[in-house]
């Protein structure tokens, strides 16, 4: 049985992945062992069976034991375990949601509905380094699979609305504490029927001082935030920029023609799974049934929606969709300003086929488990 160190479980990614390893009876195809950067020592129930004693994610010798070490702690940490693991000669598989070895020549980004057939390719040469995609990413290539596969698509611009909950853990309690902090006014609403007097009330309390935003530095509840990560000479943020290098990394591993992606990546107060309301420019003048059909029949996750009122409010959103590995894609209709552009507005989890989904077919393929 394959030793396989786990690190960042109880995170937001790891949360889900542990969630999703007990619903696929994973756990019994391996030898699961648990490590901690702050916890090491501490007794944790996390597999059904027995207790586990955490182990320190920072030793070296213990991280070496393992096979494969799938890690969804963040970069810093990679960046600094990754290369001391190597050094030390250690040859095992080490599978990762962080994005810093993304776009290395010897990291392969695992998504294997799109790109099973490089994966398997991989693992022949040899490759050891399996990263998960960007979440939008990897949501915006399922979701828009079926002209993929047809080599419909000439560009794609995304204009994404991300979930408090892309930002990890502490990120998500931070919303609802802002969320909470607005809500002091709820007491006026019974009192105070002045809806302008209410909004000026909330206005005041999210631009205070004392209003939170210690992670956020701005505040998200009742409001949106069009900058996530850093910035670059290009004028994009990180998160943008990984919109297109990533997707044609995936596509070329897998012989998909490359397409340009670009557009603005904006946070907004949901608490999780991530929307994209995406331009696509096709190769022609396709007729919306065909375009329909591509993009509902491409594989198992689609959830398809028609472009119709009452179903897209009710099932196109990160409400309808949290906690769920369907992926609705619906707003499907062409576009009235040039030729063969059309709309898709799409909703996934991204905390499942974003991150956890990905990295952990990926530990089943390297483990030789059905996926
Ligand atoms: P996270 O929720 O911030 O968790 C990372 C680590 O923070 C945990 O493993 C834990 O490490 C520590 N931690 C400290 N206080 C915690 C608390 N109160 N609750 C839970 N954990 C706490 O990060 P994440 O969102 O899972 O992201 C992990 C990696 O995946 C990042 O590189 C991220 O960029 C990437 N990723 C994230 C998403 C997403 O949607 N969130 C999507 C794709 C990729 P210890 O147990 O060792 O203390």
């Amino acid at each position: 049985m394959y030793k396989v160190g786990i690190i960042g479980w109880r995170g937001m990614v790891g949360s889900v992945l542990i969630q999703r390893m007990h619903e696929e009876n994973d756990f019994f195809n391996i030898n699961a062992q648990f490590f901690s950067t702050s916890q090491a020592g501490e007794s944790v129930r996390i597999l059904k069976s027995q207790e586990s004693i955490l182990l320190d994610a920072f030793d070296i010798g213990a991280l070496k034991k393992m096979d494969i070490l799938l890690s969804c702690q963040g970069g810093d940490y990679t960046k600094k375990i990754l290369p001391s693991l190597r050094k030390k000669n250690w040859n095992g598989h080490w599978i990762d949601a962080a994005s810093t070895l993304r776009m290395d020549s010897d990291a392969v980004i695992v998504l294997d509905p799109i790109n099973k057939d490089a994966i398997k390719s991989a693992i022949e040469a040899g490759n050891k380094n399996w990263v998960g995609g960007n979440c939008t990413v990897s949501l915006m290539l399922l979701a828009i699979h079926g002209l993929i596969k047809e080599n419909l698509v000439e560009w794609v611009s995304s204009m994404t609305y991300q979930a408090a909950s892309g930002a990890g853990a502490q990120n998500m309690k931070e919303l609802l504490i802002q969320m909470g902090e607005l809500s002091e006014s709820l007491d006026k609403i019974k009192t105070n029927t002045n809806i302008l007097d209410l909004d000026k009330e909330v206005q005041l309390i999210m631009n205070s001082d004392r209003f939170t935003k210690k992670l956020f530095s701005a505040p998200l509840a009742g409001s949106l935030i069009p900058w996530i990560d850093e910035k670059l000479e290009s004028g994009q943020s990180r998160e943008e920029w990984k919109g297109s290098v990533e997707t044609n990394k995936i596509l070329k591993s897998n012989g998909h023609k490359p397409f340009s992606v670009d557009g603005l990546c904006v946070r907004i107060g949901a608490m999780r799974s991530h929307s994209q309301a995406l331009t696509i420019k096709l190769n022609n003048d396709y007729t919306i049934e065909k375009i329909e059909e591509l993009i509902a029949s491409a594989n198992p996750w689609i959830n398809f929606i028609p472009n119709e009122k009452e179903e897209s409010i009710k099932n196109l959103s990160p409400a309808a969709v949290s906690g769920k590995l369907s992926i609705a894609v619906g707003r499907v209709r062409k576009l009235n300003v040039g030729e063969n552009l059309i709309s898709v507005f799409t909703v996934g989890d991204q905390l499942l086929w974003g991150a956890a989904e990905p990295v952990r077919r990926v530990l089943n393929i390297l483990t030789n488990k059905t996926t």
